[in-house]
């Protein structure tokens, strides 16, 4: 059977008016061959949430939040809930992205924003990896996941992709060249440290099924290096190369699907 591989496009705070956002999102749906090969997932900043899922039509595209708040409803100035999330259009939310835990989000209430997006009933994107290159990643992988992944039921674990970014490797944006991208080595050896410990926790049925991604400037001219047939990772997160229509579409084009 061929493997659709996953490919989430991490807008971040970008672009900076709607109108933007729609004409990029529209050269995405334009491909449409490609969205049926691939499984993208567009997470556009929660004010564009529901304008690309009202634009989406029948494409196979899927829509997904960067955060979700860490609570259900209330008295919460600024937070966004999954229950918002969820009727906004969108499916997906990522949660302990490197550039949230550098604002100050710990792995408690990275635990507690995955419950509320079970809860929700949306898939949850959980970004794990270490600070910087040399650091002890086995032992900090092994903690956030086991602290991420507290509460979550077997039964839920199919609404669970990992995403391995170790935060050195994560560009400045969209004109970053991506020099600093992870060694295939280096990466592959800690999607199998990260299904092993799923095997821990779970099972290794688990531990195989659920999509572990790389992320860490990913672009057009290294996606084949991290995902490729003989890769352990079922695709990747694209953070800065998402943003430019034309080079996030060749990067598309460059997974060679067999
Ligand atoms: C990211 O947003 O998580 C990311 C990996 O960004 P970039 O591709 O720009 O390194």
């Amino acid at each position: 059977m061929t493997k659709r591989y996953t490919i989430i496009a991490n807008w971040k705070m970008n672009p900076g008016t709607k109108q933007e956002a729609l004409r990029l999102f529209k050269n995405v749906l334009k491909e449409k061959a490609l969205l049926r090969k691939i499984h993208i997932i567009v997470c556009p900043p929660f004010l564009y949430i529901s304008l690309l899922s009202l634009n989406k039509g029948k494409n196979m595209v899927s829509i997904g939040a960067q955060n979700i708040s860490r609570l259900a409803e209330g008295p919460h100035t600024g937070e966004v809930s999954g229950s918002m999330i969820k009727s906004a259009g969108a499916t997906h939310a990522i949660i302990g992205h490197s550039e949230r835990r550098a604002m100050g989000e710990t792995d408690e209430v990275i635990g507690e924003k995955m419950r509320q997006a079970m809860k929700s009933n949306l898939y949850a994107i959980l970004a794990v990896g270490e600070s910087e290159p040399g650091e002890d990643a086995h032992r900090i992988l092994e903690e956030e996941l086991k602290k991420a992944l507290s509460g979550i039921l077997l039964t839920d674990m199919k609404r669970i992709l990992i995403a391995y970014e170790p935060r050195w490797a994560i560009s400045k944006g969209k004109d970053d060249t991506g020099a600093n991208s992870d060694t295939p080595e280096h990466a592959f050896e800690k999607a199998i440290f990260i299904r092993r410990i799923l095997a821990n926790l779970y099972n290794s049925s688990i531990a195989q099924k659920t999509p572990v991604l790389y992320g860490g400037s990913v672009r057009s001219k290294n996606i084949s290096v991290f995902v490729n047939a003989d890769s352990p990772f079922d695709g990747a997160l694209v953070g800065g190369a998402s943003l430019d229509a034309r080079e996030f579409l060749e990067l598309l084009r460059r997974i060679h699907i067999k």
